[in-house]
C-alpha cells in the first residue's frame, strides 16, 4: 500500500482542499499517471481546481521525495506514489497497464565491471514488456480466427 495521505499527514504538509483531491488521485497501489490524467481525475472531483495548482503540488510531491517520476513507460512521464520501496515496472503492450514489480537479485550488481565504463553506478531502473492477461487472451482468440 502505498499510503500516500497518510505519509503527508504524518509529515505535517500542508493540506487545503486542493492539495488534498491531489494526494487523494494519486494515492493507491500500482498507480502511474501522467500529470494530464491526475488534473482530469482531480477536475472531477473537484471542478474549481486549477491547472497550476495541480501541476505546482505534483512538483512538490516530487521534490519531498513521496512521489517518484516514472519515465519510459509511456509517451509521458507518470507519477507514482510508490516512492519508498525500490521496484521496477511491468507494461502491457496493448492497453498500457502498468504493474509494480520486484526483481529477485540485486540488479545493480548484474552490470559487470567491464560494462560500467569507469562509472559509479547508484541505480537501475527496468521497464518489463509484455501482454496483461486480458490483452494475452484476446490476441491468442485473434490468431485462432485468422
Ligand atoms: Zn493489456
Ligand atoms: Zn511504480
Amino acid at each position: 500500500m502505498s499510503n500516500l495521505l497518510e505519509r503527508l499527514r504524518r509529515r505535517g504538509w500542508r493540506m487545503t482542499a486542493q492539495r488534498r483531491v491531489v494526494a487523494e488521485v494519486l494515492d493507491g497501489e500500482h498507480i502511474h499517471l501522467t500529470a494530464d490524467e491526475v488534473l482530469a481525475r482531480a477536475t472531477a472531483r473537484l471542478p474549481e481546481i486549477s491547472r497550476a495548482t495541480v501541476y505546482n503540488t505534483l512538483g512538490e510531491l516530487v521534490s519531498l521525495g513521496e512521489v517518484i517520476e516514472v519515465s519510459g513507460v509511456g509517451r509521458a512521464k507518470r507519477y507514482d506514489p510508490n516512492a519508498h520501496r525500490d521496484h521496477q515496472h511491468l507494461v502491457c503492450a496493448g492497453c498500457g497497464t502498468v504493474r509494480d514489480v520486484h526483481p529477485e537479485g540485486d540488479l545493480l550488481e548484474g552490470l559487470p565491471a567491464a560494462e560500467r565504463f569507469g562509472f559509479t553506478v547508484t541505480g537501475v531502473e527496468i521497464t518489463y514488456r509484455g501482454l496483461c492477461p486480458v490483452c494475452g487472451a484476446e490476441e491468442a482468440v485473434e490468431s485462432a480466427t485468422e
